[in-house]
């Protein structure tokens, strides 16, 4: 209950959604198979879970490393890792696989990063103020995080995913292409301030 309480604090107001972007969905996303009410999401997901992909709340910084069953935290338990180069990360709300394993890198921001996402996987939609880029999951609209670009990384993209880590699931026999690139861990010194 108190990481609960941590997380609605932050919750943010939902339906900031350009028209521009409604209007760039597809009918092919539109049909996919999960809940379309509030009540059918919350028999699914786990109240954290809702409250990120569904209300746009942030976890904490650390969260998915620190707290047990947490992404990172059972990354690094079972793998000894919190970067496996095979596999891919899915939506927990909806089963898309939304990044493959060998594009998450480390930030050191306190979130699992991505520099780049499955194709047609991921909607940017920019803050209404310009501020920022949400991203969400294409198929079910659920809230990512935000994609950062242009800030110093030496990834193929120098575009930066910052991820809720509750949002993923980690798929370790999900195919990825040979091309995608894996970044070897970055030191604290070429993490861009
Ligand atoms: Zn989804």
């Amino acid at each position: 209950m108190f990481l609960l309480a941590r997380l609605s604090l932050s919750v943010v107001p939902t339906r900031r959604l350009l028209p521009a972007c409604r209007a760039l969905r597809t009918t092919a996303t539109l049909k996919a198979d999960h809940p379309d009410s509030e009540d059918g999401w919350r028999t699914v997901l786990s109240p954290n879970q809702f409250a990120v992909l569904r209300g746009s709340a942030t976890e904490p910084p650390g969260f998915s490393e620190q707290v047990e069953g947490e992404l990172e935290y059972t990354l690094k338990g079972k793998y000894k890792t919190k970067y496996p180069s095979e596999g891919a990360y899915a939506c927990v709300g909806c089963g898309a696989p939304l990044y493959y394993a060998r594009q998450k890198f480390n930030s050191g921001c306190g979130w699992p990063a991505f520099y780049d996402g499955v194709p047609g996987a991921i909607e940017e939609r920019p803050d209404a103020d310009g501020s920022r880029v949400e991203i969400v999951c294409a198929t079910c609209e659920g809230h990512l995080g935000h994609v950062f670009k242009g800030e110093g990384f030496p990834t193929p993209t120098d575009e930066r995913h910052c991820v809720n880590g509750i949002c993923l699931r980690y798929e370790p026999t999900a195919e990825q292409p040979a091309e995608v690139q894996a970044i070897p861990a970055l030191t604290p010194r070429q993490i861009p301030d």
